[in-house]
């Protein structure tokens, strides 16, 4: 197990989709179709959550594919 932070910079974010349909079990859709981290805290301008599991992998393929790159993903 691994504990890990995902931020997404949502000033950044430019709604592509890219990490919420390669990787939905962190990303999420707003209604505006900005990206969310899921089950985590979200404003404006941010949105953040902590994991405690196998799929970092999977966030960091997203991190690497934001087109924006709005996408933070550290290790606790
Ligand atoms: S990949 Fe980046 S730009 Fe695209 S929706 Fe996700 S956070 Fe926004």
């Amino acid at each position: 197990m691994v504990e890990y932070k995902i931020e997404i910079e949502r000033t950044l974010c430019i709604a592509c989709g890219s990490c919420y349909s390669s990787d939905p079990v962190h990303f999420e859709p707003d209604q505006t179709t900005k990206s969310t981290v899921v089950g985590g805290i979200a404003d404006e301008n941010s949105s953040a959550g902590t994991f405690n599991d196998e799929e970092i992998e999977a966030a960091k393929e997203a991190q690497d594919s934001c087109p924006a790159s709005a996408i933070i993903v550290t290790e606790q």
